[in-house]
């Protein structure tokens, strides 16, 4: 086997077996996809062959993932500072291609591009671990996210599986207000609501204000951290299970939530996924960081990239009995961290959980922001205007967290507008801490 063409429709004929074989058909499905992937980087995309010609490696000596420890990692950075042809295969016409942009870290976005049939392989993945969570091919699904015009036109087999009735997807745009996102859900009665947690979840307290019922089978959340509190709301609103998908926009789907141990599987015939903790392999409890190779792009590939993002590597293989291996946990992206003066990081959660657990009944919208090493900042949209009691005692639960010599200061504000994705950040560092090496963020989150 040696096109493109021909390695798609073995994985698009492959991908459904593999839930159900053993990890070993797993393992040599994806080394295969792999050996491919350096074939075609090494030969076609300027970037890896140079890359590989600098480590001195030849492409034969990639046989296995185990084996991809010896190329050097790269990051959106190495691609933001090469001209966009250097990194897409040889010949690419860059306007013939899907565009996915990333929010970025650092505030500055960049572009993934993908050819169209490797844009659906990929979303294959996703498609089949949301049927693994109940998805049933007749379901009305509320899709609480960011639309573009583009998605609104909509692709053309988007457009065909509306009419013929499959898994008809109702968009509900995350930029509106909680009560009009709720309205909206109300009238949809959904089977399954997906999208970001931090929309939804605030819907689903206005849902238990107003004393409303909606009950979906399922809530699907992805693109942000789902807190401990987020989940209790939307479960206690509207009933029924919250699965969490993890993904990027490089590789499409990573990992996503097993119904049955609640582990996260790693989508393995899609990515190998790296969790390394000090340049080794994270153990199975530990916290590392996320690098990954997608195994099915060709026109821009990514191996070995740094996603930046702190998860808890879990079991080779998920009790569940399906071969994949798990993460434990899906820790937050690096930039949802706080970092203080002396480089440790700092979990915003360990602020926002117990104000939440205490306070969160006057709360609209809210948002804790590092403004600089030494202040933090906790904006509230409040749902009526709080005494100040309530205030003090939301500045007292975040001092007994905080470093003493960190200021802490509640701003009331009129809403908390989201990102330009549309994402409605809840913590924000305006503290850079990209320079962080691989493996402090580990050791200083626990
Ligand atoms: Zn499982």
């Amino acid at each position: 086997m040696s096109s493109v063409a021909a390695h798609q429709l073995d994985t698009w004929l492959r991908l459904h077996l593999h839930a159900r074989g053993d990890r070993s058909r797993l393992e040599a499905f994806r080394d295969r996809k792999l050996r491919f992937l350096i074939q075609q980087a090494t030969a076609r995309v300027p970037y890896y062959r140079t890359l590989f010609q600098e480590a001195g490696m030849s492409p034969a000596a990639i046989q296995t993932a185990g084996d991809l420890s010896q190329l050097p990692i790269s990051s959106a950075q190495d691609y933001r500072e090469r001209p966009l042809q250097e990194t897409l295969a040889d010949g690419t016409d860059p306007r013939r291609l899907f565009l996915r942009p990333t929010s970025g870290s650092s505030g500055r976005p960049f572009v993934v591009r993908r050819a169209s049939r490797e844009e659906h392989l990929i979303n294959a993945f996703r498609l089949r671990a949301h049927a693994h969570c109940g998805l049933r091919s007749r379901d009305v699904v509320a899709a609480v996210v960011f639309f573009s015009k583009s998605h609104r036109r909509g692709h053309w087999v988007g457009r065909v599986r509306q009419r013929l009735g499959v898994r008809r997807l109702a968009p509900v745009n995350c930029l509106a207000s909680a009560d009009q996102i709720l309205d909206r859900l109300i009238a949809l009665q959904p089977d399954v609501i997906q999208g970001f947690p931090g929309a939804i979840a605030q819907a689903a307290q206005r849902a238990l204000e107003r004393g409303v019922e909606i009950r979906p089978r399922r809530v699907v959340c992805g693109g942000e951290t789902v807190t401990p509190f987020r989940r209790r709301v939307m479960e206690e609103a509207f009933g029924c299970p919250v699965y969490s998908f993890y993904g990027a926009q490089e590789f499409n789907l990573l990992a996503w939530q097993c119904p049955d141990t609640q582990a996260f599987h790693i989508c393995e015939d899609n990515v190998i996924l790296e969790v390394l903790r000090d340049g080794r392999p994270a153990e199975p409890g530990e916290l590392g960081e996320v690098v990954a190779t997608g195994l099915h792009s060709y026109q821009m590939p990514f191996i070995r990239y740094r996603i930046g993002d702190v998860v808890r590597q879990g079991d080779p293989q998920c009790e569940c009995g399906q071969p994949f291996a798990t993460l434990q946990d899906i820790r937050g992206r690096r930039h949802d961290y706080f970092v203080w003066s002396d480089g440790s990081l700092f979990h915003p959660d360990r602020v926002v959980v117990p104000i939440m657990e205490a306070e969160a009944d006057w709360f609209d919208q809210y948002q804790l922001i590092q403004e600089t090493h030494r202040e933090v900042v906790l904006r509230i949209a409040p749902s009526r205007p709080p005494t100040s009691t309530q205030i003090e005692h939301v500045e007292q639960l975040a001092r007994a967290e905080l470093p003493p010599d960190v200021v802490f200061r509640v701003e009331l504000v009129e809403s908390v507008p989201p990102e330009p994705s549309g994402k409605q950040r809840y913590c924000v560092s305006r503290v850079a801490s990209e320079g962080a090496e691989i493996g402090t963020v580990p050791v200083a989150a626990e």
